[in-house]
């Protein structure tokens, strides 16, 4: 580099520089270069000292022109003859043998008859003001940037600087750049933006982490890392540069190295200065980082805003010189203050909170204010909220500052949800603890000391259940109360608490007055963070009133159980469809299974079908209002007698009417009934032989009539007097007579026949003509007149034809007797008997009358009785009335006796069925 003077001195030819005019000989050679032209401008000797940097050798035929050896922009210069170029100054580049440019300047002066160029070298006059020109362009450059980087939006900001950082790679053909920053959150270094050319390896990427490597470089210039020396002097770069060479640029701020410029594949050539390098990096980073303090500023201020609002918070403070306070934007709207100014009278202020706690909060800011105590109070405000619960705020104060540049500022915190909830826990709280005294449970906690369980706390319920305190409740204490019969639950209770975490049992403790109550004790064992048990917190629940009933239910069940099992009427449940769910023992001896195999069998299996409808119909009836009922069923078991039970039923019923169940009772009363139909029997057999008379009369009428037939035929045949047709008349009256004959027996043998199990339908005018085929004849003969009125039409009643017709044969010879006793007093007496029958559609009634004088009126209501009789001993069994008026009541029906003008009037009353 030479200086201004030394080139402008060259350039006027002082020093070693020859005065023009005279011929430059070659043997002297002057500084710079001169040649010789002719006036078509061809070189014709070329001297001076940088002549050794032109090309050689230059042709000499023909001459080369000037221009030829000038670069093409200079040739420009030199349009035209030498004759043209004189006084003016010529910058002239020259080729070089070398090859960079020669650029020189001079002028071309007159010289013999042609031309001398005199040129000297000015490359470095020009070099000096490109750079001066470069550093201008760099500076414009940089406050560029800085400019836009400081006004752009802060969504832009990125995007701006990365485009920052493309130019600034493509001007100075750094093939990776990038610029780190400190990070923010944990204090590494970050890559905030990076940019590589397009055929350049991306060192880096946009956030990556470069951890902190970075800090140790404590530098205030840039470094140039060379990979020749592999990063000997920096080791821990090479995790950021790898094996490229690198040029790190620092950018500092009060804090220190805040910035680092990384350039990837670049050793910094480009730009001669480290003052330009410096520069450059602080205006990229110095503008981006006060615009990110900037944005973060900004976001912690939204989010405090935010919060605040969120909180319904806000600080105030006491403004000085005056008596007003200034609120917090978020504060004015949470104090619903939305239209007021967020500067207002303290008064104003104070009127916001509740009369109740008005005067403590000025008071606390007068302290505030005078003695500079901090101020910590919660206040309700004067309004309440949506559903009339108050609005309660938290105050809180504090002096800033000191002397004249004292200031107050507090916030003011919304607590309502935190107190009102305070107040609902301490009222739920008071109102379990109430809950807890006035129940007959007992919270206890029990502390865990060396693998015992020590009392360590009792609700108040303690005294009311078991009247001890808590001072007498001692760990041995307690052990002493627990019953001595269950002191081994109560060990065991604990045993499991500590090893299973929870427990529940049943045991009694005394109380006070030495009576034992029996608690429900459940309980759970809390243990710390290491699994160690810490304390067990459980609950008494006094259940003796529970499990003495509970108790009293278990014997009261046991003893029914017993009555049950030991009852010997056969008793049992079943469901409405007849299936048995239980039965008793007698019930499964009669059924000849055991009392298990009972359930599921079904009652219907052992009825007839038509026993079964009877069955199902009689319990259908049964109502909430008229559960029991009571019938005498007759079962058929098989491969036995008919068996005939006493059943009673008493239905149960669901909260709907519903018929759910059916208990049962049944007595055996075959044998009643056997012994009954026995009766019947020989009462019948009575009632045979009673008729006895009247039955020789019936058999010996058509013996008889026989008798007299044959004796004639007889007769006529011994005279030999027989004709066929005589002979045929006798023979068919004795067969008439026979049939008449077979009929009275038969009927008989059906009469002496037992009755039927089941009762039949039949029509009682049967009855009546079987009851008159065995008697009429007799009475007539007896002189007793019988009046039968004629039959009304069929009608069907229910029983059996046979006990009917004996009830009809007893009164017809209960009558009898009655008026052959009164003709044995009048022989004028005439004797008849009336029997008439009527029916409607639901009763039949026969009626036996006679005109015997009737019963005596004292004792109408003894006759029914078994065995009564006014007649003499062998004569009456007293059986009669009293058998037919069990027959007459089994058929459904009833039999009475009146006294009626002329004697008694017996009347059978039968219910009638539809055939
Ligand atoms: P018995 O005929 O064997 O005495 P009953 O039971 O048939 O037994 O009759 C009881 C009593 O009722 C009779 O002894 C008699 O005194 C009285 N009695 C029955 N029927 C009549 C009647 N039609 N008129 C008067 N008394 C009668």
């Amino acid at each position: 580099m030479i200086s201004g003077d030394t080139l402008f001195g060259r350039l006027l030819g002082r020093g070693s520089a020859q005065a023009p005019g005279t011929r430059i000989h070659p043997a002297q050679p002057c500084a710079g270069l001169q040649l010789q032209l002719d006036n078509q401008g061809r070189v014709l000797h070329i001297g001076g000292t940088l002549r050794q940097q032109l090309p050689q050798p230059l042709s000499s035929d023909p001459l080369p022109l000037l221009r030829d050896l000038l670069c093409a922009h200079s040739a420009l210069v030199i349009e035209g003859a030498p004759l043209h170029w004189q006084r003016h100054s010529l910058d002239l580049d020259f080729h070089t043998a070398a090859g960079p440019t020669l650029h020189t300047r001079g002028a071309v002066e007159a010289h013999g008859d042609g031309w001398l160029l005199r040129v000297l070298d000015i490359g470095d006059l020009l070099g000096d003001r490109q750079a001066a020109q470069y550093r201008q362009q760099n500076h414009q450059l940089t406050s560029q940037m800085s400019e836009q980087l400081r006004v752009c939006s802060l969504t832009r900001l990125p995007q701006v600087f990365n485009e920052h950082l493309r130019s600034l790679a493509q001007r100075w053909h750094i093939p990776c750049v990038a610029l780190a920053l400190l990070d923010q959150q944990d204090q590494g270094w970050l890559i905030y933006s990076q940019y590589a050319a397009h055929d350049a390896p991306a060192l880096w990427q946009t956030g990556q982490h470069l951890g902190t490597c970075l800090d140790s470089i404590n530098s205030n210039t840039p470094l140039s890392l060379d990979m020749a020396q592999g990063h000997s002097e920096h080791p821990r770069l090479h995790s950021v540069f790898g094996n490229t060479d690198g040029f790190l640029v620092p950018y500092r701020d009060g804090q220190g190295v805040a910035a680092w410029l990384l350039c990837g594949f670049y050793s910094g050539q480009q730009l001669t200065s480290e003052r330009d390098w410096l520069n450059l990096t602080a205006a990229l980073a110095g503008p981006l980082l006060s615009r990110l303090r900037e944005q973060r500023h900004h976001q912690q201020l939204e989010r405090l805003e935010a919060l605040q609002g969120l909180l319904g918070t806000g600080w105030w403070e006491l403004l000085p010189a005056s008596t007003d306070i200034q609120l917090a934007p978020q504060l004015v709207r949470s104090l619903n203050l939305e239209d007021g100014p967020s500067r207002l009278p303290q008064a104003a202020w104070l009127n916001l909170i509740h009369t109740a706690d008005r005067q403590e909060l000025n008071s606390r800011l007068q302290d505030l204010q005078t003695l500079g105590k901090p101020l910590l109070t919660s206040v309700r405000l004067q309004r309440s909220d949506a559903s009339g619960l108050p609005i309660w705020y938290r105050v809180q104060g504090q002096v800033l500052g000191v002397g004249d540049n004292r200031r107050w500022v507090g916030f003011m915190l919304d607590i309502s949800d935190i107190k009102n909830q305070q107040l609902q826990a301490a009222a739920a709280h008071a109102r379990l603890d109430n809950l807890i005294a006035s129940s007959p449970a007992v919270i206890y906690v029990q502390r865990y000391v060396n693998g015992a369980l020590h009392p360590a706390f009792y609700s108040d319920s303690l005294l009311p259940v078991l009247g001890w305190t808590l001072a007498e409740a001692t760990h041995d204490s307690l052990l002493a109360w627990v019953h001595p019969d269950d002191r081994d639950i109560y060990f065991e209770r604990t045993r499991q608490l500590l090893r299973e975490g929870s427990v529940r049992s049943r045991y009694r403790v005394r109380d006070k007055q030495g009576d034992y109550h029996w608690l429900l004790d459940e309980a759970k064992l809390l243990r710390d963070d290491l699994g160690l048990p810490v304390e067990a917190v459980g609950l008494w629940l006094d259940v003796t009133e529970a499990t003495l009933a509970a108790q009293r239910v278990k014997d009261s069940e046991e003893r029914y159980r017993i009555l049950v099992e030991d009852s010997p009427a056969m008793i049992c449940r079943y469901r409405p469809d007849l299936t048995l769910t239980f039965g008793n023992t007698p019930l499964a001896n009669y059924m000849e299974c055991l009392p298990e195999q009972l359930p599921g069998m079904n009652l219907s299996h052992w009825l007839s079908e038509e026993q079964r409808l009877v069955f199902v119909q009689r319990i259908s009836q049964l109502s909430p209002e008229f559960p029991v009922s009571t019938a005498e069923i007759s079962l058929q078991l098989p491969g036995r007698e008919h068996a005939w039970w006493v059943w009673s039923d008493r239905g149960v019923f669901d909260e709907h009417g519903q018929l759910q169940e059916i208990q049962a009772v049944g007595r055996d009363n075959t044998e009643v009934r056997r012994s009954q139909q026995q009766l019947t029997q020989s009462a019948k057999m009575a009632t045979l032989g009673e008729m006895a008379t009247g039955l020789a009369h019936e058999i010996n009428q058509p013996l008889n009539v026989m008798r007299l037939a044959i004796v004639n035929i007889l007769k006529r045949l011994g005279n030999g007097d027989v004709q066929v047709d005589y002979l045929t008349e006798k023979l068919q009256r004795i067969d008439a007579q026979v049939q008449r004959a077979a009929r009275v027996v038969d009927h008989m043998r059906v009469f002496g026949r037992r009755s039927e199990v089941e009762q039949q339908p039949f029509d009682p005018a049967q009855a009546l003509e079987g009851t008159l085929a065995l008697l009429a004849e007799g009475m007539r003969g007896k002189g007793i007149e019988l009046r039968i009125a004629p039959a009304c039409g069929p009608v069907q009643v229910k029983g059996y034809a046979d006990q009917l017709e004996q009830v009809l044969i007893n009164l017809l010879v209960n009558a009898r007797d009655a008026l052959l006793g009164t003709r044995e007093n009048d022989r004028d007496f005439q004797p008849w008997i009336s029997v008439h029958h009527e029916h409607d559609s639901r009763h039949v009634r026969i009626w036996v009358e006679d005109n015997a004088g009737g019963i005596d009126s004292r004792l109408l209501e003894r006759i029914f009785e078994p065995f009564f009789t006014t007649k003499p001993i062998g004569v009456g069994t007293g059986l009669g009335l009293s058998v037919s008026y069990g027959i007459v009541e089994n058929m459904g029906g009833r039999l009475s006796v009146a006294n009626g003008e002329d004697g008694a009037r017996f009347c059978v009353e039968l219910p009638v069925v539809e055939s």
